[in-house]
């Protein structure tokens, strides 16, 4: 009885389970592709993290959509502009599309820390972008990122943060607030998926 709820317990706290997953959503910098502390300016900066290409086309063949939020700061800080971010986009979806897969949204935030928007991460502002452009609500929707403040933003909108160590990922799981102590952790976003599509 007692070994039941503690494995109960843990799996709880693994990955949520029951829920039919129908959209996964994605830190860009340091899930998708190598962060850098220059920014990504240019499509020529932006490289995927082995395996994570591939990673988004096994969601979409198994049903799920893929959203992405992400903080481009580069821009209010005059490094790039947003054809620039634009252009990377292109890059990401041309290159994803190569291999089978699809992004459907990409919500991006283009403000700096002291612009008081609403949608930079920690804030839910591109996580209800994506709800709104989606059309269902976000709970329980997996949200993986490499930073404290995409599983904060995951917590504002009731989605399910899980973190990866890539980019800040391995720092991040060392700093984890005590709220955060039980998210879910991967070594990269292949390994994230292949644990998501067990239980979906
Ligand atoms: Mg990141
Ligand atoms: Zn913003």
């Amino acid at each position: 009885m007692q070994d039941d709820s503690v494995a109960s317990l843990v799996s709880e706290r693994r990955v949520e389970r029951g829920a039919k997953i129908k959209l996964v959503i994605l830190d860009r910098d340091g899930v998708i592709n190598y962060d850098s502390e220059d920014y990504i300016k240019s499509p020529e900066e932006w490289h995927p993290i082995p395996g994570s290409l591939e990673a988004i086309a096994r969601l979409n063949n198994a049903g799920i959509s893929v959203a992405v939020a992400t903080n481009q700061s580069a821009v209010a800080r005059g490094l790039c502009d947003l054809e620039d971010i634009n252009a990377i986009h292109q890059e990401l979806r041309s290159r994803l599309s190569a291999v089978g897969g699809r992004i459907e949204v990409i919500a991006f935030c283009h403000h700096g820390p002291t612009n008081g928007c609403d949608c930079r991460k920690p804030l839910p502002g591109l996580l209800r972008e994506i709800r709104r452009r989606i059309g269902f609500p976000l709970d329980g929707t997996p949200m993986i990122g490499d930073s404290r403040r995409d599983l904060e933003a995951a917590l504002g909108v009731g989605a399910q943060p899980i973190l990866v160590r890539t980019g800040n990922g391995e720092k991040t799981e060392h700093q984890l607030p005590p709220l955060l102590a039980d998210v879910p952790v991967f070594d990269d976003l292949s390994a994230a998926v292949d644990a998501l599509l067990e239980q979906a």
